[in-house]
């Protein structure tokens, strides 16, 4: 790990196996002094309202502005989270979320979801599901309005028309142009046929060289010390049709524990799926770890478990970029990318701001 992550993190925050019990953090919680960087310098005890707290990817500051408005005017934690992700899902500039998100390999967007509501431990999600603008609505809806927990494909787009949604066309005209010329540069022994280089259009040339991704990410802590969180994406572009990443997958995308903390994720699903990375971040908030710590202790878990040499570069680190965000109860915060350069966003009840990652390689 980089020393200036250890550094970030405020030192040794403890391991797993020598963290306080949860029963420990908890008793601890309530008696506990404030630490730095925690929204928590205002909580007050008894029912006092306390400083809220909403963190999201770098992509979510006006998720996270619009988050804190709303708890501050009394709404519930997952509903400021949603309304703050909505901004971006109706977003056709961002191109890694919802409507204008990159499409699938036969050009069709298809979009995950999740939310999870501390105070009930309620949660729902939706995957693969085309044509629907707001999926993080969808997915709430699924926790509200079923008995299940995960909608997919067919089934969730008839869910959403159900309830009321339109089917829309959510690939955009950048969008659709990205995926062509990803469609006709695949290969030389099929019959697409690229345009010659110099009539490429810039705005679709910038998106080459690297896979794209991207999701947003928001999770709140409100007035009250309740907890809610949601992850909404359009997923890698150019996937296969069909696959579904962490971002809708409870545990893996995102989690609560309204005891203890949330966390989400954005970066590469796969990664996140194969280690349930953000239910033990939260698991681990909860035996003492910093956020940040925590969301550092689960990269380097994640880069211990990569052992495909495809996901390797030469000097055995992962090749690819993972973000964790994670909240705990008493406002603390942080995040933490596997490699370096990322920034997230955060609100803590006094400004709107990006920050920089903590990280664990150069
Ligand atoms: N985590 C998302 C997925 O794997 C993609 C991303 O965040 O970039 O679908």
């Amino acid at each position: 790990m980089g020393e200036k992550a250890r550094e970030r993190a405020g030192g040794k925050a403890g391991t797993p196996a020598e963290a306080p019990t949860r029963r420990e953090f908890l008793v601890g919680v309530s008696a506990a002094p404030v630490l730095a960087c925690a929204a928590s310098s205002e909580i007050s005890g008894g029912s006092m309202p306390r400083r809220p707290v909403a963190i999201a990817s770098a992509n979510g500051l006006r998720a996270t502005a619009k988050a804190i408005e709303l708890v501050r005017s009394g709404h519930d934690p997952l509903d400021a989270a949603i309304a703050g992700v909505n901004i971006v899902e109706g977003d056709p500039n961002d191109i890694s979320v919802g409507y204008g998100g990159l499409p699938n390999e036969d050009g069709v967007v298809e979009l995950d979801a999740a939310v999870m509501h501390g105070p009930t431990h309620r949660c729902g999600a939706v995957a693969a599901l085309r044509g629907i603008k707001y999926p993080s609505k969808v997915a709430k809806l699924v926790m509200e309005r079923t008995d299940h927990v995960l909608l997919v494909g067919e089934g969730a787009q008839r869910f959403a028309v159900a309830h009321g949604f339109p089917i829309e066309n959510l690939l955009t005209e950048r969008a659709r142009k990205i995926w062509l010329h990803w469609k006709e540069t695949r290969s030389a022994i099929d019959d697409w046929l690229p345009p010659p280089p110099k009539e490429v259009d810039p705005e679709v040339r910038r998106f080459f060289g690297e896979r794209v991704t991207g999701t947003i990410h928001c999770s709140v802590l409100d007035t009250k010390g309740d907890l809610a969180a949601v992850t909404t994406t359009s997923g890698l572009a150019f996937k296969i049709p069909g696959r579904v990443g962490d971002s809708p997958i409870i545990g893996a995308g995102l989690y609560v524990d309204n005891d203890i903390g949330a966390a989400g994720s954005t970066g590469r699903g796969e990664a996140n799926l194969a280690n349930c990375s953000c239910a033990m971040i939260v698991e681990w908030m909860g035996r003492g770890m910093h956020p940040m710590e925590a969301c550092l202790e689960m990269l380097r878990r994640v880069a211990k478990h990569t052992k495909e040499k495809r996901l390797l570069r030469p000097d055995g680190r992962p090749n690819f970029q993972l973000v964790f965000y994670a909240v705990n109860k008493n406002g603390e915060y942080g995040a933490a990318s596997m490699w370096k350069g990322r920034k997230f966003a955060v609100h803590d009840g006094s400004s709107n701001r990006l920050e920089d990652c903590a990280y664990l390689f150069e």
